[in-house]
């Protein structure tokens, strides 16, 4: 049905719910959205499947015990949400326009997409080196997960990069299967809070190389990570380590690019929400999934928080302006009269620039 926006008729129907992101939070949210008969439209991405669409063996993902791949994990959630009718969009969003309680709108190139309510759901990535053999070698002995990698690297020595608290985490589950384990960091003080730092110092086979900056990772005759090279940081001298795998772990940053002037973030820009929910400051907004993770970043963590979000969007959408009895609103909330009529599309209180009437 066409809507009436301004001076404008778009010939598009609104949607009842937009989600921006096709990794395993925003496919997770699809399918709980569309078995919700919510009918979802997916804004997925021209590379969609985020982190694991590169990443070889997924051994920590509940319910495949002999593993599978990253990939064909990610196909799997897609076709999953599929079954039940989401729709998808196989390009970028290249502008989000969020209002508190009026339509949303979402580009995915030129086009204009409207909803009553979005789940964001664009994940983060983690912070590259931008070294030579860093991006050839990812997944060949280089890779940015401790977690989800460590125990292929059994018997290995190994180095990690980073001083932060990631580092720190990653080196001690990694410490648990490398026979040695190198934390190679640019500067003598490091940034990880000290109860970290000192659990990665009383492991017996973790040693520090500071201040050291990697140079290069270079493959051996199988194509796989064969050593580091690194140089010191104040000095220039260059040396070389042997190694089986390297893991850098020097942060992530969250692709919130599009509504971080928009939405509540915090200094480093991961979205934030309310209460325990997917809910952020503006209603029918949510945001699941490592855009709002800093800690966990897991597929399981981040296809949690996407069941979350569209169980707060379906009752959401169901119930708003929220009834006394909404379990999912404050008093606050429930007592306010004139809220966001999301069924009504009541725009006049909304912010997005095209959303008041
Ligand atoms: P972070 O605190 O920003 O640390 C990043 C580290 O990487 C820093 O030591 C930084 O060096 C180094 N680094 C950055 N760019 C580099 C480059 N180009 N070359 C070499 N080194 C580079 O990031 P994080 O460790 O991911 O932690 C992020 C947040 O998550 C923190 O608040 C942390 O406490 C939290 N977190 C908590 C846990 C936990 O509690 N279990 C686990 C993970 C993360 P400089 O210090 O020289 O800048």
């Amino acid at each position: 049905m066409a809507e009436r926006d301004g001076a404008n008729v778009s010939e598009k129907p609104l949607e009842n719910v937009i989600i921006v992101g096709g990794a395993c939070a925003g496919y997770t949210a699809a399918l709980y959205a569309s078995r919700a008969e919510l009918e979802p439209l997916v804004i997925e991405g021209f590379e969609w499947g985020g982190q694991l669409q590169n990443t070889t063996d997924v051994e920590n993902y509940p319910g495949f015990p002999e593993g599978i791949m990253g990939p064909e994990l990610m196909q799997k959630f897609r076709s999953q949400a599929e079954r039940f009718g989401t729709r998808f969009i196989s390009d970028d969003a290249t502008r989000i326009e969020l209002s508190d309680g009026g339509i949303q709108r979402v580009w995915a190139g030129e086009e204009e997409h409207r909803a009553k309510a979005v789940i964001l759901a664009m994940g983060a990535e983690p912070k590259r080196l931008h070294i030579p053999g860093e991006r050839e070698l990812a997944g060949r002995g280089v890779s940015t997960c401790g977690v989800c990698d460590g125990a292929f690297f059994k018997g290995e020595k190994v180095v990690v990069i980073g001083g932060g608290d990631s580092a720190m985490e990653d080196a001690i589950f990694v410490s648990k299967f490398a026979s040695e384990l190198t934390i190679v960091h640019r500067r003598d003080e490091f940034r990880a809070s000290k109860i970290m730092l000192e659990r990665a110092r009383e492991r017996p086979n973790i040693s520090f190389k500071t201040p050291y900056l990697p140079e290069e990772f270079v493959a051996g005759e199988d194509g796989k990570i064969a050593k580091v090279r690194l140089r010191y940081a104040s000095g220039g001298s260059a040396e070389e380590l042997e190694v089986g795998g390297a893991f850098v772990a020097i942060g992530h940053t969250p692709r919130s690019e599009l509504v971080s002037e928009q939405l509540e973030t915090d200094g480093d820009g991961y979205v934030l929400t309310r209460d325990g929910s997917t809910r952020t400051n503006l209603a029918g907004v949510f945001a699941v999934g490592d855009l709002v993770d800093r800690v966990y970043r897991q597929a399981v963590t981040a296809a949690g928080t996407g069941c979350m979000g569209a169980l707060d969007a379906e009752w959401y959408l169901r119930d708003t302006p929220p009834s006394p009895e909404a379990h999912w609103a404050s008093e606050a909330e429930t007592g306010q009269p004139g809220a966001a009529k999301v069924g009504l599309i009541s725009v006049g209180g909304a912010r997005g620039p095209r959303a008041s009437a």
